[in-house]
């Protein structure tokens, strides 16, 4: 009997038999655009070893002008077809299914030869498009339905025809892009004609035993976006015209509505989906924010959906179906829903990878083969790089002891994990504590390491971490200046009035958990949805509440200052960055830049600006909370080399600047990968 049945149900489409519930959803990887096939192969044949029902490529290009820049991937020729055999060969040998994406960009092509309904430019990219004629428009359909006819040429078990997220169909269906008078805009009937017509010439060119999946955006989330009434008629018509299975879409790319990231409840828009349950007959797919077995087998079981799109969670571990069906779903690598190694590499033209599993996308190169010859490896700190060490090196052979002085592991992801918003974190803990229970490793929690501990072993890993910065300002000697730390891990009283000292990843972090009251609206969907302006698209077209965000008011007043004369907050993640800054927009919190810190007293913080130190200002605060930055902390490894003992450095420890758990993680393991 299993926890899942629902999940692990499969499901009959009629030619064909999906083994469960579960569809790996489209992600632009980057891997395609390396030409390396066997490297591309690799990555979907692990996911389909892992057991997941249904696979989707990430978004191949039906022509030049709908990739997503130029020189997107897609299939062209002959040689395209022969190098996507590689990939559907290897992903049937092992058992499993694979669909390919087809997406044509439209408006928001990062190329001057981007085409759509109308010469509107995008707010996420620089080039206006050109309006398409009719024989332009029936040009590109033409082309989404060569594209199914060459995927089935090259193996694929289906397409999916991308008709959601504000890509090039989308563009047509709504006002907000389309604004023509000819036969496909104006009235909904003409504005759907592309999207509809797609399907059926893909149905007509690829044959009927061939899995078709629509991707239809069910809430725009932007102005002047598709009613309720809209999506179900053109879900019976998308029906109509020979696909196979609806899949949800959420929000358009340039929707100021966070819908993915760890901010967002889980399972937030499955609502969404289970509107339209029982408005067609094909199976319809849910997705966004379900990352774990459970929350994935609870929208199922309430009749949200018939299939979960899960993407992001299958880069964290491509074995979260097999795991979920053996019973083990505390070892599923937990997608902590960061963006920081997949959508923000993506978006800055790296190949993704995953913050947890830097395996991901790197199959063929970060390989952990068992060791030879076993060595005696101490570990010395149990953050996400010691950890990520300590676990891969013992996977190895290794005779592992993980030292840290706390009593508990996760270092500095404990403090990550009290912010609001960054829940997810209890989750990566948990993991590392079920691995290191599986695993034979010597842990000594509680225990700070010295020189003379480690004397007896082969190899001694220093993940020792950063100690906060010191910023030397005049009176921070005083009871009401705190560090991050006091605040986030020893939870030290703040006052009602706060000047944050740094504006980097942890002062936007502190500002967050000072401003909100707890837990925070990621625990409570109603509050969420109300916080950003979301509503039920049968209210108000898109999904947008008419009136506006609404954000429970601050808990605290909050100023935040740096030095650099930048905006703040112009370093946080590429994807993410924004909704941290709107966030605490929301909450009032007043951002200065380019500030000199002269002093604090009773008053509060003095500062001046610029490099005159002009326009003094006291900032009255009742607490001024220091997050200054970083240093390393290299004692030990400086006490360990000078005794001649074989030392690593890994995380913090080595490098403090630009540290994050994605480096730290990612150092360890390929550290561990090599001893
Ligand atoms: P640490 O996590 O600092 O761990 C070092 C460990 O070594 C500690 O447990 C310490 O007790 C132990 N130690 C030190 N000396 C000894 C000794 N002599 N003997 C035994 N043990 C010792 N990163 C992200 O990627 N994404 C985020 O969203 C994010 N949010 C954050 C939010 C906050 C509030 C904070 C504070 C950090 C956040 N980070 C985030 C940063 C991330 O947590 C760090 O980059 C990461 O933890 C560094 O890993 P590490 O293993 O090098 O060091
Ligand atoms: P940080 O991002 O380097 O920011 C440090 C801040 O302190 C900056 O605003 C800096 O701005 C200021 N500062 C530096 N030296 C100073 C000094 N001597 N006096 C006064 N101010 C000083 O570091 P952090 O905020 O401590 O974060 C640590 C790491 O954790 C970062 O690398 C970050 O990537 C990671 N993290 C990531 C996330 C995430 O969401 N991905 C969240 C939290 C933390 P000025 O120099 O302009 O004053
Ligand atoms: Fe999930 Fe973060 Fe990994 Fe992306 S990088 S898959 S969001 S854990």
């Amino acid at each position: 009997m299993t926890d899942y049945p629902h999940l692990l149900a499969p499901l009959d489409l009629g030619h064909v038999t999906l083994k469960n519930r579960v569809l790996m959803g489209s992600m632009h990887t980057g891997l395609e655009e390396t030409k390396d096939w066997n490297r591309v192969a690799e990555f979907y044949a692990a996911r389909a070893r892992g057991g997941v029902g249904l696979m989707v490529t990430g978004g191949m290009a039906p022509n030049a002008e709908g990739g997503v820049f130029p020189g997107a991937a897609g299939l062209f020729d002959g040689d395209d077809i022969a190098n996507h055999r590689i990939v559907t060969d290897r992903v049937h040998d092992a058992g499993g299914r694979i669909a390919m994406q087809i997406l044509h960009a439209g408006r928001y092509a990062y190329s001057p030869d981007c085409v759509s309904a109308s010469p509107i430019k995008s707010p996420i990219s620089p080039f206006p498009p050109k309006e398409l004629g009719e024989a332009g428009i029936r040009k590109q359909i033409d082309d989404v339905a060569t594209a199914a006819a060459r995927a089935r040429e090259a193996g694929y078990d289906g397409v999916e025809v991308m008709g959601s997220e504000g890509y090039f169909i989308n563009q047509f269906l709504v006002r907000h892009t389309n604004k023509r008078s000819d036969d496909w805009g104006g009235s909904y009937e003409n504005r759907m004609r592309v999207a509809i017509e797609a399907v059926r010439r893909a149905r007509q060119k690829a044959g009927a035993d061939f899995i078709l999946i629509y991707r239809l955006s069910m809430i725009d989330l932007v102005p002047d976006g598709s009613t309720f009434d809209e999506v179900v008629q053109l879900a019976r018509e998308i029906e109509k015209a020979g696909a196979s299975i609806i899949n949800t879409g959420i929000g358009w790319h340039e929707a100021r509505i966070p819908t993915i990231a760890t901010s967002v409840p889980r399972a937030a828009f499955a609502w969404v989906t289970k509107k339209l349950m029982g408005k067609v007959g094909i199976p319809l797919i849910t997705s966004n924010r379900i990352n774990t077995p459970g929350v994935a087998e609870k929208v199922l079981a309430e009749g949200c959906a018939d299939m979960v799109s899960m993407a992001r969670p299958l880069l964290a571990d491509a074995d979260f179906v097999a795991k979920a069906a053996a019973g083990r779903p505390d070892r599923i690598a937990p997608c902590i829903a960061c963006n920081q190694a997949c959508l923000d590499h993506t978006f800055s033209g790296r190949i993704s990878s995953c913050l947890v599993n830097p395996r991901a996308c790197h199959e063929t190169e970060l390989v952990i083969e068992k060791t030879p010859l076993q060595r005696r490896v101490a570990v010395v700190g149990a953050g996400p790089a010691g950890l990520a060490a300590a676990i891969t090196a013992t996977e190895r052979g290794h005779s592992v002891t993980l030292f840290d002085k706390a009593p508990c592991i996760g270092g500095q992801l404990n403090m990550a994990r009290v912010i609001p918003g960054k829940e997810e974190f209890h989750g990566l803990v948990s993991w590392f504590e079920q691995m290191l229970a599986d695993c034979d490793i010597a842990l000594r929690l509680g225990h700070e390491a010295k020189a003379d501990d480690l004397d007896a072993f082969d190899d001694v890993v220093i993940a020792t971490g950063v100690a906060p910065r010191d910023p030397g300002i005049p009176g921070q000697d005083r009871d009401n200046v705190l560090s991050y730390v006091d605040v986030l891990a020893e939870q030290a009283p703040v006052g009602p009035r706060v000047a944050i000292v740094g504006a980097g990843g942890i002062g936007f972090d502190v500002a967050e958990y000072l401003t909100q009251d707890h837990p925070g609206p990621t625990e409570n969907l109603p509050e969420w949805m109300r916080e950003w302006g979301v509503t039920d698209p049968a209210h108000a077209r898109s999904g947008l509440a008419l009136e506006g965000p609404h954000p429970a008011p601050p808990a605290r007043q909050v100023t935040m200052l740096q030095r650099k004369a930048e905006r703040p907050g112009k370093r946080l993640g590429k994807t993410t960055g924004w909704i941290h800054r709107a966030t605490l927009r929301m909450k009032g919190v007043e951002m200065l830049s380019g500030v000199n810190y002269e002093r604090i007293d009773d008053t509060g913080l003095h500062v001046s600006f610029g490099e005159a130190r002009e326009t003094p200002r006291v900032i009255a605060a009742d607490t001024v909370v220091l997050c200054t930055g970083q240093e390393s902390r290299r004692e030990l490894a400086d006490a360990l080399a000078a005794r001649g003992v074989c030392v690593h450095v890994i995380g913090g420890a080595d490098v403090a600047a630009e540290l994050d758990a994605k480096r730290a993680i990612d150092q360890g393991t390929r550290l561990a990968a090599t001893l």
